[in-house]
């Protein structure tokens, strides 16, 4: 059995033909991209390495780093998204850059050790078991690696901003696009990063002010967070 939510899927093969477009439903996955690709980059120094992206989708982040780093491969389980990356990708010109189908677990285990850099952005919050993810993510960096990940708090203010105010006041998103059950918190996924033997090097929240339209990192995870980490060398 495959650790993956088909409706989730489903909902991002629907809206992937909007993917590039910055002022779609994926205006917020533009929005944070220099942002998330800054933090990477400065804690993981991206050039000349290898990274691989999990759910990686349309590909807004696996291209950005490969114009950075070495080789980047982006996993997804959504066909379309994936089409539409290989696509961009081809268009845009960047070369050292492939994506495959294939199940975060399952290249844990045809390539375990292999990647200097591993993101896992705004995916583990639609997975039905999240800490085999995490997991499987450690599995695939080298020793002395880096892994990434980023999702959104459970709490009452997280509920607010990122299911009310983004799917019905604000409208950045469709309906349905989160369900705040499978919101992680910071504490759960230091958890399942410790389990998995990764050590937390740091974490970074991000805000959205409605009125400039522009989202910012902070010290503030209460609702949109990320968390980089390490595997000991
Ligand atoms: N990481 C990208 C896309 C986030 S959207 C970014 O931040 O820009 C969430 C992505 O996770 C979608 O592309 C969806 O297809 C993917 N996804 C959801 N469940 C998945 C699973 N079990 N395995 C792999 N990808 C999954």
């Amino acid at each position: 059995m495959t650790n993956a939510d088909a409706q989730e899927l489903a909902k991002f093969s629907e809206l992937a033909h909007k993917w590039w477009d910055p002022e779609s439903e994926f205006r917020p996955l533009h929005q944070i991209n220099p942002l998330r690709l800054e933090w990477i980059d400065e804690l993981a120094a991206l050039r000349g390495k290898t990274v691989l992206d999990v759910g990686c989708g349309g590909g807004i982040l696996a291209e950005a780093m490969a114009r950075r780093a070495g080789q980047v491969t982006g996993i997804d389980l959504a066909a379309k998204p994936l089409g539409v990356a290989r696509l961009h990708a081809l268009e845009a010109g960047v070369a050292n850059l492939d994506y495959r189908e294939i199940a975060t677990e399952a290249l844990a285990a045809e390539r375990p050790g292999t990647f200097d850099v591993v993101t896992c952005m705004e995916m583990l919050e639609h997975v039905p078991d999240p800490a085999a993810v995490v997991q499987a993510c450690a599995t695939l960096a080298k020793p002395g690696g880096w892994v990434f990940f980023s999702t959104l708090n459970r709490n009452p203010k997280s509920f607010l901003f990122a299911i009310i105010g983004a799917e019905y006041v604000l409208r950045l998103l469709p309906k349905g696009t989160h369900e705040y059950a499978r919101f992680i918190r910071p504490s759960e996924l230091a958890r399942w990063a410790r389990e998995a033997g990764l050590t937390l090097q740091g974490s970074r929240g991000m805000e959205y002010n409605p009125l400039t339209r522009r989202y910012s990192l902070s010290g503030n995870t209460s609702v949109n967070y990320l968390v980089a980490c390490r595997k000991p060398a």
